[in-house]
């Protein structure tokens, strides 16, 4: 199962996908993790990215494009894939179609976890007390809410047009949230 989680910063992507990764043993592949690693690990690739990623800007597509694609080659993506928070950009889905077209493997769904910008914003706040990631401050939330209407929102209407778009509320609770989107992965499967 081949699968893309869209949603805005704060809509709980990290979290469905951890649960959609459990049930349907298919590798979460989520590109702000591996930048994070990076950063942590002081690689290369983490000082490369780290201004974007405490600007809440977005890396440059080239660059994420070049991780995603060769992640996607490793033996473990062999039968499918959930990527969260790619793509991003209409760059990035353009580059993801074609990886794919080339391996004869589409993607089967696109998930978006919808929510209202001021409860997404509230959850980012929230998450700011617990876990106290570096980007979570009020002007960077700011900021990455508005590169998510400008730059990732458009790809809604493209996976709506490809015909592969389901949407999911996601202002619920968790695991009502999960419940929807295993209805919607479940219809893949059977
Ligand atoms: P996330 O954990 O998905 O919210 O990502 C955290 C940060 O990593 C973002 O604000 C961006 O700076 C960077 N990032 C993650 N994924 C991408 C992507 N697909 N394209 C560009 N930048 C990204």
């Amino acid at each position: 199962m081949r699968i893309v989680l869209l949603g805005a910063p704060g809509a709980g992507k990290g979290t469905q996908a951890k649960r959609i990764k459990e049930k349907y043993a298919v590798p979460h592949i989520s590109t702000g993790d591996i930048f994070r690693a990076e950063m942590a690990a002081g690689s290369d690739l983490g000082l490369k990215v780290q201004e974007y990623v405490k600007s809440g800007r977005l890396v440059p597509d080239q660059l994420v494009v070049d991780i995603v694609s060769g992640r996607l080659l490793k033996d473990d993506c062999s039968k499918g894939f959930l990527l969260d928070g790619f793509p991003r950009t209409a760059g990035q889905a353009e580059a993801l179609d074609s990886i794919l077209a080339a391996q004869g493997k589409p993607l089967d769904e696109v998930l978006y976890l919808k929510l209202s910008e001021s409860e997404a914003v509230n959850r980012l706040l929230n998450r700011a007390k617990t876990e106290g990631r570096a980007d979570d401050t009020p002007e960077t939330i700011k900021k990455r809410m508005t590169v998510f209407n400008d730059l990732t929102e458009p790809l809604i209407s493209y996976y709506h047009a490809e015909g592969m778009l389901e949407t999911i509320n996601g202002d619920g609770p968790m695991d009502e949230v999960t419940a929807a989107a295993f209805a919607v992965l479940d219809k893949i499967k059977g």
